[in-house]
């Protein structure tokens, strides 16, 4: 049994690692044209809560009752903080993959024909296939509201992108930050 796996986001990777503990037998190809861990750890959920973190800790401090004093917020190193979170290589991933026995063929793949995803030039047969794609946000044709929502096209986007979350969860998370750390929630 040959099972392929197209995407390698969150999803996939949970696939593949369900499926492992039940069926140590088939073989597994994960196709991922970017980086295996997809959006939540490059792009979502990793960032954007680590952009969060200096801000969590700093309101914290605040509100110690004086027990730690003089903590400073430092914004440029809050990005980089997040920048560094977002902008890691994929290794360990591919690692863990491997470690589940599980290939990876890097590249857009595209179901061929029934029973075979195209990869290029390379043509991956399967039995059984698991589309785990991901999605894309709809933008709504309102004036103004050119930017891009999803970061596919580079590191210069991405980082665009990134720094304020994404279209709707990025200023929700920013404005929880702000919120944190101008201590607006420092009496709970
Ligand atoms: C700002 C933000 C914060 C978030 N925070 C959280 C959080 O704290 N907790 C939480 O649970 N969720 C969070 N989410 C949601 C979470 O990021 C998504 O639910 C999750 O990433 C979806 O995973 P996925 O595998 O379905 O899709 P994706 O992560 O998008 O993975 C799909 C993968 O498929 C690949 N792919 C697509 N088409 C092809 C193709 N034809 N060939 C090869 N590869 C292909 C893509 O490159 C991608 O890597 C957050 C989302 C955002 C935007």
């Amino acid at each position: 049994m040959h099972v392929v796996v197209l995407g390698g986001g969150s999803t996939g990777e949970h696939f593949v690692w369900a499926l492992r503990r039940l069926d140590t037998e088939s073989e597994i190809t994960l196709v991922e044209r970017r980086l295996v861990g997809g959006e939540c750890s490059y792009w979502a959920c990793l960032p954007t809560k680590t952009a969060l973190r200096g801000p969590e800790i700093h309101a914290d401090a605040e509100r110690s009752f004086g027990a730690v004093t003089g903590a400073q917020l430092d914004a440029e190193r809050v990005f980089a903080w997040r920048d560094w979170v977002a902008e890691r290589d994929d290794a360990s991933q591919v690692e863990w993959l491997a470690s589940k026995n599980a290939a990876l063929v890097r590249g857009d793949g595209v179901v061929d024909r029934p029973g075979v995803v195209r990869v290029g030039d390379r043509e991956l047969p399967y039995d059984r296939l698991v589309v785990a794609t991901g999605s894309s946000p709809a933008i709504p044709p309102i004036d103004g509201s050119t930017r891009s929502t999803t970061g596919r096209t580079g590191k210069r986007r991405r980082r665009r992108r990134s720094r304020s979350g994404s279209w709707c969860s990025g200023p929700a998370r920013s404005a929880a930050s702000w919120r944190s750390s101008s201590g607006a929630s420092a009496r709970r």
